[in-house]
């Protein structure tokens, strides 16, 4: 999963590539939690910094007047491969010859951002199932510290140019979206040249529709569609597919919100906000063990008793991944006094394990993979239970099934992964036998 974010500033002032980098990567913190990291490139030397925790733990404005060039990237670390180490934080360095860029023979999901001396490289795989979008900067950020008499540099030289993640860190830096970087393509970003675009591979696309659901901001656009809208209609559509008698409907903050107030547009129930999220602890679903996972709910949600006291709820969420997190949710609604709790997922149940990106573990840790429906909802002690259906998904998207990766949903994975995928987890750091050196 991940955030990654680069730019190009020719005409800046020598660390305006790597703030503009640094900020980009803060929205897209989301993205990744475990690891943060900015390289530059002066045009011959290269300088990286790296280390564990959030961004802002990570990269603050101490760090900028030693990162100087007019190429950068920055990388925000969510683990599905390897333990949450120093070595494994990101960006990595490789010193070799250009050749040694291989792309069209890499296989899986991916999506790169690769600074050498001098360019900034983005890359999608075939099936694009993470995001990547190209961007232009504003002149704002090309005039500051450009030429001596303080002119504004407009000529095409000097035009900087930008690849993210979202769309929304474009917006955060000021940079106007161009467009996305195709599945299978490969976008060169260098000083004084317009973008180049190499494709390498036909396209399939494959998006990740739980970007679409969950993971990426609201507040960015994919295919064409701003991700609040397209997470308020499928509030809709669960409405229309799950319908209850109730007091009000709430989120699960904040990630439900969407969906939430879609619902209740939808059954013309009123809408509250019944629980409180302390914005300063890290997401539940990314931490990586169960143990933080668990302890992490009280920590960061408690129930507004003046709104659910008494009340029956529908709680509306993006997902249930191993049921312990909407259990939890269940369990302090009730404390704090809610009379019946019916739960609402904007997504259906997940069966199958992610190998693109996003750790949803092993299957037999997936509740929907090991307890039918009256089970789970008998587990998360819930009065009733609702998940969306596929076919809401795509009416909310209004986009061909084809175009998206269902797989933890339907089992219908687009590349092939390797029998032994889930239990491989930390393979990049077995020891090596002498016979697979050989
Ligand atoms: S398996 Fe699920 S989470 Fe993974 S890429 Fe496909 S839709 Fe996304």
């Amino acid at each position: 999963m991940c955030g990654v974010f680069g730019a190009v500033t020719p005409g800046a002032e020598p660390t305006e590539a790597a703030a503009i980098a640094t900020l980009g990567l803060f929205a897209l913190q989301h993205r990744g939690q475990e690891s943060a990291g900015v390289a530059v490139s002066d045009g011959e030397q290269l300088m990286l910094y790296k280390d564990l925790g959030m961004i802002s733990t990570v990269l603050d404005e101490r760090h900028l007047p030693s990162l100087r060039g007019t190429l950068a990237i920055a990388h925000c670390r969510y683990s599905t491969t390897g333990s949450t180490i120093w070595e494994n934080a990101q960006p990595t360095y490789r010193q070799g010859p250009r050749r040694s860029i291989a792309i069209p023979r890499v296989r899986g999901a991916f999506t790169l951002v690769i600074l050498d001396q001098k360019r900034v490289i983005g890359v999608r795989d075939p099936h694009g199932f993470r995001p990547l979008v190209l961007g232009r900067l504003p002149a704002s950020a090309r005039v500051v510290g450009g030429p001596n008499d303080g002119t504004l540099w407009d000529d095409e030289a000097q035009q900087g140019w930008c690849l993210s993640s979202e769309t929304a860190a474009l917006d955060i830096v000021g940079a106007e979206f161009i467009r996305d970087v195709e599945p299978g393509e490969i976008v060169v970003l260098e000083p004084g040249r317009p973008p180049r675009s190499i494709r390498y591979a036909e396209a399939n696309p494959k998006l990740c529709v739980f970007e679409l659901i969950y993971f990426a901001r609201p507040d960015s656009y994919m295919e064409g569609r701003n991700l609040y809208e397209v997470r308020r209609r499928m509030g809709e559509q669960l409405a229309i597919e799950h319908a209850i008698d109730a007091d009000l409907v709430m989120p699960v903050p904040d990630t439900g919100a969407p969906a939430a107030a879609g619902y209740a547009e939808a059954s013309g129930l009123p809408y509250r906000e019944g629980m409180y999220r302390n914005r300063y602890a890290g997401r539940t679903f990314i931490q990586p063990s169960a143990g933080l996972r668990h302890r992490g709910v009280t920590i960061k949600l408690n129930p507004l008793r003046e709104v659910v006291a008494g009340k029956r709820l529908i709680v509306v969420d993006d997902s249930i991944v191993r049921g312990t997190t909407t259990k939890k949710i269940v369990e302090l609604l009730r404390k704090a006094g809610a009379r019946e709790v019916h739960v609402r997922i904007s997504a259906p149940p997940i069966y199958h394990p992610c190998f693109y990106g996003i750790d949803t573990s092993i299957e037999t840790e997936l509740i929907a993979s090991t307890k039918a429906e009256p089970e789970i909802r008998e587990f998360i002690g819930a009065d009733s239970l609702g998940y969306l259906s596929i076919r809401g998904v795509l009416a909310a998207l209004d986009l061909p099934y084809e175009r998206f990766c269902f797989a933890c949903f339907d089992g219908n994975y687009p590349e092939p992964v390797p029998y032994d995928a889930a239990s491989r987890k930390f393979i990049l750091e077995e020891p090596v036998s002498a016979a697979d050196r050989a």
